[in-house]
């Protein structure tokens, strides 16, 4: 490269190798079971969805009324970008259905405290509905009839929208695009940034953003960036079940799945929390989505349950990253600094990580440099420097 870009993003989107990798995070991460290489027949889709990673509580522990007001307002308004752009890239790529976050009837005045305290929260959830009645909903279970609906929620193929945008900006002429590399250094200097690839070269750029999601290879960040592992099965169940497309479902109770029908298949998927510096337990986590799926919607055939098997249904893992206090990290370590983060999704990034990633331009001094002050207001429980501590020397 002989111009020094002005911003170097690390990373940018999928690479062609996408879907091969197992060390690698998120979006780019998804390897199947057999190790075969993606050849569009399984799901590659992600839920959009406005809520927190957590429950309302324990995100208001951390942040507060105000803080779990701000992340909402964010998410809502990441909604809104994402699926606009889409729509610019070809809107066949998103299916806009909702999301309901469900639960068992023991479960309904829990579930509607919860309910009752997102609507108090204001604009930010005033189109939230209590549901209590799933009847009408396709493809909703009928062990969960209750819900709280987001109507703004969606699906969307990340990983064909990922290279739509990348495809878009590469045809602008002002891009252009290192592939296949690593990132091992970035040094931030006081009139440049040093990035160093794997093969040895170095790149310069006047400010870098680090978006490489959970297996952050820098050393900043350790400790802040907690790696773990994500199932994923896409699961044919019983024809009298299944539906070609649905909204997003969630379980209230804290077992963490989150399902969808996507191509007349359940896909399901759901997170370990454990640290994903260990080895991944593919066929036992993804079994019992397997297992999940069936109880809930009926097998595909009849089959004696004992003759069932999980071969040949796909089963895949990928990695995102926790955070201490379940939200992303996000801007310069202070006003000098060149390096710009955007890391730290956590386990339902998609929304978060669009709106995150709209403040970037003006924090690091380019469209004017200002923003606005909802994007200020958003800063607030966004911005890395609300982790004072974190030792500065880097
Ligand atoms: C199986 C699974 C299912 C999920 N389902 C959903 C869902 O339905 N809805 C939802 O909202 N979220 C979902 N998530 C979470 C979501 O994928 C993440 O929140 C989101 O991808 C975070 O985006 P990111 O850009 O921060 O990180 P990533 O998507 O992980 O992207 C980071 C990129 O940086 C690259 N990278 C890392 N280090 C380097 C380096 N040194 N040099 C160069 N490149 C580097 C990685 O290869 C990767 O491509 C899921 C995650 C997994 C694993």
């Amino acid at each position: 490269m002989t111009e020094r870009p002005k911003i170097l993003v690390v990373d940018a989107g999928p690479s062609p190798g996408e879907g091969h990798e197992t060390r690698k995070s998120g979006t780019a991460t998804i390897k199947t079971r057999d190790g075969r290489h993606d050849d569009g027949s399984f799901s590659r889709i992600k839920m959009m969805t406005q809520i927190f990673t957590c429950s309302s509580a324990e995100f208001v522990k951390h942040h507060g009324e105000a803080g779990a007001k701000r992340y909402l307002q964010a998410t809502k308004a990441g909604l809104e970008l994402q699926k606009g752009l889409a729509k610019e890239v070809g809107g066949e790529i998103l299916s806009e259905m909702g999301s309901y976050y469900v639960c068992s009837p023991s479960q309904r005045d829990e579930l509607k405290a919860e309910y009752d305290f997102l609507r108090s929260l204001g604009d930010c959830c005033d189109d939230l509905e209590f549901v209590e009645n799933m009847d009408h909903v396709l493809g909703a279970c009928e062990d969960f009839p209750f819900a709280i609906y987001f109507p703004r929620d969606a699906v969307i193929d990340s990983s064909e929208y990922a290279k739509r945008l990348m495809k878009r900006s590469l045809a602008s002429g002002q891009c252009v695009a290192l592939y296949n590399t690593r990132v091992i250094g970035v040094d931030d200097g006081p009139e440049v940034c040093t990035v160093t690839l794997h093969s040895g070269e170095t790149v310069y750029a006047n400010h870098v953003v680090v978006a490489t999601g959970a297996m952050d290879p820098l050393p900043q960040l350790h400790g802040l960036v907690r790696p773990c592992y994500s199932y994923l099965a896409h699961v044919p169940v019983s024809p009298d079940n299944a539906v070609q497309q649905s909204a997003n479902f969630f379980t209230w109770d804290g077992s963490a799945h989150d399902w969808c029908f996507d191509q007349g298949k359940v896909r399901v998927s759901g997170e370990d929390h454990f640290s994903a510096y260990k080895d991944p337990h593919l066929a036992e986590r993804s079994g019992r989505l397997i297992d999940w799926a069936w109880e809930k919607y009926g097998r595909p055939s009849t089959t004696p349950v004992t003759e069932m098997t999980h071969e040949g249904i796909t089963q895949q893992f990928g990695i995102y990253s926790e955070t201490p206090d379940h939200a992303p990290l996000v801007g310069t370590r202070c006003d000098e600094s060149r390096v710009c983060f955007l890391v730290g999704c956590n386990a339902s990034g998609q929304t978060i990580l669009s709106f995150a990633a709209s403040l970037v331009p003006n924090l690091l001094g380019y469209r004017g440099g200002k923003l606005d002050e909802s994007q200020r207001d958003a800063l607030r429980l966004l911005t890395i420097r609300r982790f004072s501590e974190l030792p500065s020397s880097f």
